[in-house]
């Protein structure tokens, strides 16, 4: 026999456990929302790419008797999708990889000095080309304690950004310092900047501004959308922050900011 008191504490404890195995889940539900419409936008990103092949390749069988330099733009389009699906499917490996917290940081002490200088320098060639100067006005001796390939990386999506949204006879400067205990490391360049509007989102997966959706570089390199999050989730892995300043027509400014010694924020 149950009291009457007692059946309402009953239904209380068993309420409060709903509603708490209710909490608990929402964390677990919005992690799979999340995941699910990044599937969705990874498929829908490389059908593009995919349906554009198809075409070009189509073409080949509707016109037997072309020559191969007849039909060359069709092929060398192709190719150009085939390169895109690359370096998207290979970005999206690594964001997969980090939700997955598959990767693992791999730290040792690195000469942050050096790595941005030598990696200015390479772009700097590269850059040459389209008559951009590329300089670096770097303290020497800045050391963190980080994962070498991924700082790397990092810089090369601020890099190859900052190069593709330059027109030619801009400048591009790689910067390094240490302040009040923190490094601060940018990349600021004289380009097309972004628009106000874009700001919030360009760190979104997948978020391209106007101006990177409907312009293909010269060598049809397309932008992903993806490059500026994966550069976000390496400043984080890194216990760091990453910002923009920009101003349109003038050009645009990130600044990383590390702690200095080991620091993590998985730790
Ligand atoms: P994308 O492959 O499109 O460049 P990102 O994630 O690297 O993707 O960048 C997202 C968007 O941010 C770009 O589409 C562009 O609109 C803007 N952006 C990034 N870097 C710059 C830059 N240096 N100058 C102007 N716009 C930039």
């Amino acid at each position: 026999f149950i009291g009457f008191g007692s059946l309402v504490s009953l239904a209380v404890a068993v309420l409060a456990g709903f509603f708490l195995a209710h909490r608990a889940l929402i964390p677990i539900q919005s992690a799979w929302n999340r995941q699910s419409q990044f599937t969705a936008d990874a498929s829908h990103e490389l059908r593009t790419p995919l349906a554009v092949m198809k075409l070009n390749l189509e073409r080949l069988f509707r016109h037997p008797k072309h020559t191969i330099e007849q039909e060359s733009p069709h092929i060398s389009q192709a190719i150009s999708e085939i390169k895109y699906m690359t370096r998207m499917v290979t970005q999206l490996l690594t964001l997969a990889q980090s939700d997955a917290n598959q990767l693992e940081l791999k730290l040792s002490p690195v000469d942050l000095s050096s790595l941005l200088e030598k990696t200015a320098r390479g772009f700097a060639e590269l850059a040459e080309s389209k008559g951009i100067l590329v300089t670096a006005a770097v303290e020497p001796g800045i050391e963190i304690s980080g994962d070498p390939e991924r700082l790397y990386q990092l810089l090369v999506i601020l890099l190859d950004n900052a190069l593709r949204y330059t027109p030619n006879g801009g400048r591009i400067q790689v910067e390094a310092s240490v302040r009040g205990g923190q490094i601060y490391t940018s990349v600021r360049d004289t380009g097309s900047g972004i628009p106000p509007e874009d700001m919030p989102r360009i760190f979104d997966r997948f978020y391209r501004g106007n101006k990177a959706r409907t312009r293909q570089g010269e060598d049809g390199y397309e932008g992903t959308g993806l490059g500026l999050s994966i550069a976000r989730w390496i400043v984080e892995q890194h216990g760091g922050r990453i910002r923009v300043s920009s101003q349109l027509g003038a050009g645009s400014q990130f600044t990383i900011q590390f702690p200095m010694g080991r620091k993590r924020m998985s730790d």
